[in-house]
């Protein structure tokens, strides 16, 4: 039967054959997105459902200093309910956040940020995109009025030239890489923007390497020198967008002299990159964690929709502006609402015309104040009295771990609702267990919009239930203490007709009935609308239908270097694992990539006297871990590379927690190391 690979947000679709409980091979259909196509974690990693780390029953404590006991389901959830309710009661709507997933359906997010905004009555809910594209969602949305890829992935096949900055697309989204690459092979060109000699950079027309935390110099140089070259589409900037003026008298510092003395590239190839990119008519630039996670990244996904306007690049066939999400369903969970400025469809919490039409929907008043993002409730702990927290594992994912450690022993109620034991769940007072996407149905929406079916292959193992099960039963047993309405669904479907009358501008169209072939992408308002595939044609989804320029200033990462600290530390993903790995590292991907490598130059590594392989200590203000030297051209000098999958040896204990002003994402791409021999 067909489903959604559970791993990264090109959404393949797959169809694994089950025999005796066991998954014996994946298959992959001839439909959208992947049309046949699978990646390593596709085709081999779909097993971990049936890992021995599986949570089976629910588990609760009255406290950290006691063992968990199994308990039952009535038990757990009245103990879970009495606790938030009465942290309710102490600290108001406050001192409650609730967390859903973007590795969940799109019907599971929208109940879990029902939950907490209908019958908590706060906004503190909030996802792991805050840790990814946050700095993508904000700059889109200022400009455009919209955060999500504005062109289909088949538009790939309409491209002449791809802009690749900070995307190591071969091994985060491979199916997607494959594409751009066979297309490169036909005849397009690729300018690819990153430290690291990737896949792409291997694949690449013109590779600009750039210094890590610098690319925001580079796009506003490229930009400054489109301007004076004349090369940019004036008759579109005319008609089409406003704040130009403000943003062009910003540019004046980005000569590309000064480029080439910051970001270390040639002038001549920043030049190459800006003169290919402004003159090729069908150019479509695509962005990922290398843009967003610094202190500066929503001014560096600010400077790509600039770039992109100012060359006239949206709402055209073959071009756009594409953010590359990671998780499976993170565009949904944006859709759905897991934000804490945003009801589901992106209608603003500050806004009354939207607070009306969710009252209405869900027959209650509603706050009107925005809630606190991810990272910033984590340090308003104990303020923020109770979380929960569902399929996530921030003990692995978020930066300055021992930090994030001390702030969770010291939160009064963790909910952990997840399918597989992780680093979080020692912090946890209930444990519920969750079914993983093989045993339940719903949706999951792709990196680029289309929302696709999640198919029941297995009965749950134990007592797991389904993410939305569990939520809708916490919610009834708030919403009777509390004497607020709560429909109870027959199952995922009624949920989702649920979304369609919230939100009908954007998915009012999408039934399960037309998801039963392929999916259908978003905008989709009725029924015999095909769903959007190139958005913004006409006008943008502002107030005044114009896009707006915004300067992007740039300013140095927040830790540089220094004598006892010499090297950059990045982190990342490799092909075989997915993100905390808690999905990958309990399939079969774990033989083929079993431990932490860290990469490092061989000039370096001479220097150091190090030999590839070698046990290493990786070292930061914040921490130490112990890794094998991976020596490699793939990074550069000064520079190390490592990726955060690994609990034993957390990269996350290294990183930096210093946010970006406006998206409050942490600079994981750039923090101080030095290296150590292992005794
Ligand atoms: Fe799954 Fe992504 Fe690989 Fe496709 S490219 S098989 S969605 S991990």
């Amino acid at each position: 039967m067909r489903t959604t690979c559970p791993y990264c947000g090109v959404g393949c679709q797959v169809e694994p054959e089950v025999q005796g409980g066991r998954i014996i091979r994946v298959l992959a259909p001839d439909i959208p997105p992947n049309h046949g196509a699978l990646c390593v974690k596709g085709r081999f990693g779909l097993d971990f459902p049936f890992s021995k780390k599986r949570l089976l029953y629910p588990m609760v404590r009255e406290s950290r200093n006691v063992p968990f006991r199994r308990a039952t389901w009535e038990e757990a959830l009245d103990f879970a309910a009495e606790k938030l309710l009465e942290a309710l009661r102490r600290k108001g709507p406050e001192g409650l956040a609730v967390f859903p997933s973007a590795k969940t359906t799109n019907e599971e997010v929208y109940l879990a940020q029902k939950l907490a905004r209908a019958l908590l009555g706060t906004h503190n809910v909030d996802h792991c995109s805050r840790l990814c594209h946050s700095s993508s969602t904000a700059a889109l949305s200022r400009s455009l009025g919209g955060a999500s890829m504005t062109n289909p992935l088949e538009d790939i096949w309409k491209t002449d030239l791809f802009l690749v900055v900070g995307s190591n697309t071969t091994e985060t989204h491979p199916v997607i890489a494959a594409m751009i690459k066979k297309r490169v092979r036909q005849g397009a060109r690729m300018v690819v923007v990153d430290p690291r000699y990737t896949g792409m950079a291997e694949a690449a027309t013109l590779w600009l390497r750039v210094r890590p935390g610098t690319d925001l110099f580079l796009l506003n140089a490229m930009a400054r020198y489109i301007l004076e070259a004349g090369l940019w589409d004036r008759a579109y900037v005319e008609a089409r967008t406003e704040g130009f003026a403000e943003w062009q008298a910003s540019l004046e510092e980005y000569t590309l002299e000064r480029a080439e003395a910051i970001t270390g590239v040639e002038r001549e190839k920043i030049a190459l990159a800006a003169r290919l990119y402004a003159t090729t008519e069908r150019a479509g630039a695509y962005w990922a964690m290398g843009v967003t996670q610094h202190t500066k990244g929503t001014a560096t996904a600010q400077a790509l929709v600039n770039l992109a306007l100012l060359t006239g690049k949206v709402g055209k066939e073959g071009a756009g502006l594409n953010p590359l999400r990671g998780q499976n369903n993170v565009q949904g969970a944006g859709d759905m609402g897991a934000l804490p400025d945003v009801y589901p469809g992106y209608l603003k919490v500050a806004e009354e015309a939207a607070r009306k039409r969710f009252e209405a929907l869900w027959g209650v008043p509603l706050n009107p104040k925005p809630g606190l993002r991810m990272t910033e409730v984590f340090e308003a702990i104990p303020e923020v009295e109770a979380i929960y927290l569902i399929g996530e594992d921030p003990v692995t994912s978020e930066p300055h771990q021992d930090h994030l450690k001390a702030k969770l022993s010291s939160l009064p109620f963790l909910i952990v609702q997840d399918i597989l034991e992780n680093e979080t769940t020692p912090f946890a007072h209930v444990v519920f267990p969750a079914a993983s996407f093989l045993e339940k149905e719903g949706t999951f929406t792709n990196t680029d919009r289309r929302v696709q079916r999640v198919r029941r292959l297995l009965d749950p193992p134990g007592e797991a239930r389904p993410d939305w099960w569990i939520t809708q039963e916490l919610g009834r047993r708030l919403a009777q203490a509390l004497g607020r309405p709560w429909r109870v669904y027959p199952g995922p479907e009624g949920i989702w007709e649920e979304v369609r009358q919230a939100i009908p501008e954007l998915m009012g169209g999408i039934t399960y009935a037309r998801l039963e072939e392929e999916g259908v992408r978003w905008p989709c308002p009725h029924e015999d609308h095909p769903g959007e595939a190139v958005l913004f044609r006409e006008r943008f989804n502002t107030p005044s239908g114009r896009a707006r320029f915004f300067p992007a200033p740039y300013a140095p990462p927040a830790e540089p270097p220094s004598e006892d600290y010499p090297f950059t530390l990045s982190t990342g993903r490799v092909l075989f694992h997915w993100h905390g790995g808690t999905l990958s590292r309990n399939s079969r991907l774990q033989e083929a990539y079993p431990e932490l490598k860290v990469e490092v130059n061989p000039k370096d590594a001479a220097r150091l006297g190090l030999q590839d392989g070698e046990p290493i200590y990786v070292v930061s203000r914040r921490g130490r871990i112990r890794a094998k030297a991976w020596v490699t051209e793939r990074t550069p000098e000064g520079v190390v590379y490592a990726p955060f999958h690994f609990a034993e040896a957390p990269a996350n204990r290294l990183t930096l927690d210093a946010l970006d002003p406006i998206s409050r994402i942490p600079e994981y791409k750039v923090s101080a190391v030095r290296l150590e021999k292992v005794d």
